[in-house]
């Protein structure tokens, strides 16, 4: 880094995607820093068990898979510094990145800032994050250790969090909008806690407001087919679905109509010298070893690309 905050190259985001291109560029010695707003690992760091990563036959932890990529990253000579990037300006042959409170100047940026959950939008939502209303089974789950929650969502992520949070909870009301269309080998999984009466579902319905008591939640009005109910729960834990982390780029780089952002053959974005790799790109396929391997074919293509603008 020079005195004016300067890099070859700066990484927006320190998931699977980042520290895996980190890896590759810091090993050839290219003055890489990452810049992540949240946790270094991103979603895989909040995942409980990945058990679909090569090389770990009986599995590893989201969180510990995390700490080995930032080790490794790190032994090379990869910086990460907390901060969230507000904005990016192409001047050419330099990029400027706009943080809370710093500006950063790289010679190529890689966008890996991944998705993030999408919300309800139901009364109570907001008001009761952390205190009843929850994203991640993984974070907050044992908070409900033998007590009744409901789970929101019927897609391959609900379901893995439903069986996930049967390990605690009491009693799981999952409610699911039309039908469940998670994978057979997730649905075959979940039948054995419907038959052990764990797990109830309930189809067609959909949440209507979220209430609680001193600050917390205690209930839930549900819609199933146009017939309203109350159910009483402590707990509602939401998974309907990814979002990408691309407000701050909307007008500045490319986007898809879903807004993840568009890429050439060289995972280049329609700004030369600004790449996206990852969850974020429109087209991924949004598993960590797709994730690794797009950061480390975007680490080479960067590489290319500062040989040819030195
Ligand atoms: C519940 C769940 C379970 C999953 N289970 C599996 C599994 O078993 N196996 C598997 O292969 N995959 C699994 N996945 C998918 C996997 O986690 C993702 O494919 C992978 O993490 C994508 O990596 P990424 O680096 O592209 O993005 P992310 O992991 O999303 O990382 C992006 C990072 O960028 C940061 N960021 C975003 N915006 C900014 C900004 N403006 N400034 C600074 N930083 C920013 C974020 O905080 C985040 O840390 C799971 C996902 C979820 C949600």
């Amino acid at each position: 880094m020079s005195l004016d905050n300067s890099y070859d190259l700066v990484i927006i985001g320190a998931g699977p995607t980042a520290l895996t291109t980190a890896i590759y560029t810091t090993r050839e010695d290219i003055d890489t820093l990452l810049i992540e707003k949240g946790a270094v690992g991103g979603m895989a760091s909040v995942t409980d068990l990945i058990d679909n990563y090569p090389g770990f036959s009986k599995g590893i932890s989201g969180l510990e898979l995390s700490e080995e990529l930032a080790k490794q990253a790190e032994r090379f000579g990869a910086k990460i510094e907390y901060d969230e990037i507000k904005t990016l300006t192409d001047e050419g042959r330099v990029k400027l990145l706009q943080g809370v409170s710093e500006q950063y100047r790289a010679k190529a940026v890689l966008i890996a800032t991944g998705t993030d959950y999408k919300k309800i939008g139901v009364p109570g939502e907001v008001e009761y994050l952390s205190r009843g209303v929850h994203y991640c089974a993984t974070c907050d789950g044992a908070f409900y250790r033998d007590r009744p929650i409901a789970v929101v969502g019927g897609g391959n992520s609900a379901i893995q969090e439903t069986l996930f949070l049967t390990r605690y909870a009491s009693s799981i009301d999952l409610l699911v909008r039309s039908t469940i269309k998670a994978s057979d080998v997730l649905q075959k999984e979940l039948q054995k806690y419907i038959d052990n009466g764990k797990v109830k579902v309930h189809l067609g319905t959909n949440i209507v407001r979220i209430m609680g008591e001193n600050n917390l939640v205690n209930k839930i009005e549900i819609n199933q087919n146009g017939a309203t109910s109350i159910l009483n729960i402590d707990g509602v834990f939401v998974f309907v679905g990814l979002f990408p982390n691309t407000a701050f780029l909307k007008g500045i780089v490319e986007l898809d109509e879903r807004n993840f952002i568009k890429t050439n053959q060289d995972l280049e974005t329609n700004i030369p010298g600004v790449f996206a790799a990852g969850d974020v790109r429109s087209g991924a396929t949004m598993q960590i070893a797709s994730a690794s391997g797009e950061g480390a074919t975007v680490a080479l293509k960067i590489r290319q690309y500062l040989e040819r603008n030195k």
